[in-house]
């Protein structure tokens, strides 16, 4: 965790500090190796089952919003549970950033409880993933300007993600072995919880459109509209196909999600 509490305030881990867990109220050790970002641990199991180490990535990512919507402590009042929450916005959108593998069963564990949220995932940790995309990425059907269909999903995003209901942000960007790649340094790909066919809308996004609507609150309202524009455009292409081909018109295969964006 980045921010444990001491006298009441959050603090950032710092060499021989001692501190309190937000979430259980144990008390947590400041750690700061060489070796991993400075972060603070519990003495033995981390009280959030669904914590992961924190990278390098996750910290640079969180340093884009406001201290206080980083590391929020969530609860449901019916059950009990609580979980943190790596950015909760002020008008309640999560935002979970995601670089280890996670279970189809946990995903859908953390859509649950937060509902209201995206997902950044790091395309970068495997390799052969991240070079999957990037060989697929300039194949992709291109509907509008930054918005695609890749012709098989499965194959060029990472499956765990397909299935989500919610939208998920492919964070591609890398340092370490892409110095030729300048086209994508700059932009995620977001993954929108929609069905076409047997595709999946994709819409490539400057990082700092992404950052500053998730800071000025437009992101829902953004999303929405999109899927709006998009199906729309959609459906009329589907009309056009279907009067060329004198074909019956087949029902609209635009599946909307059930987005509860506030
Ligand atoms: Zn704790």
């Amino acid at each position: 965790m980045r921010f444990a509490l001491i006298n009441n305030k959050r603090v950032e881990a710092e060499p021989n500090l001692t501190g309190i867990c937000a979430g259980c109220g144990m008390q947590v050790i400041a750690k700061c190796g060489t070796q991993r970002i400075h972060h603070w641990a519990h003495r033995s199991k981390v009280c959030d089952p669904w914590w992961e180490p924190e990278t390098e990535w996750h910290r640079n990512w969180k340093s884009n919003f406001p201290l206080e919507w980083q590391e929020v402590i969530l609860k449901d009042d019916q059950t009990g549970e609580k979980h943190i929450a790596d950015v909760r916005t002020a008008n309640g959108l999560v935002i979970e950033f995601q670089h280890s593998a996670i279970s189809p069963l946990v995903r859908s564990s953390r859509e649950a409880f937060y509902r209201n949220m995206i997902w950044v995932v790091d395309g970068t940790r495997l390799k052969r993933e991240h070079q999957r995309f990037l060989l697929a990425k300039d194949q992709f059907f291109e509907i509008s300007q930054n918005s695609f269909l890749p012709g098989d999903p499965g194959h060029c995003l990472p499956k765990a993600w397909l299935a989500s209901p919610v939208p998920v942000v492919f964070d591609f960007r890398s340092d370490l072995w892409l110095s030729g790649s300048f086209m994508i340094r700059d932009h995620l790909y977001c993954l929108f919880p929609v069905s076409i066919g047997q595709s999946v809308l994709l819409e490539k996004i400057p990082v700092k459109n992404f950052i500053d609507d998730a800071l000025n609150g437009k992101s829902p309202l953004r999303l929405r509209s999109y899927l709006n524009d998009k199906s729309k455009f959609l459906i009329n292409l589907q009309n056009q196909l279907a009067m060329l081909q004198q074909m019956p018109q087949r029902r609209s295969t635009v599946n909307f999600p059930p987005l509860i964006f506030k």
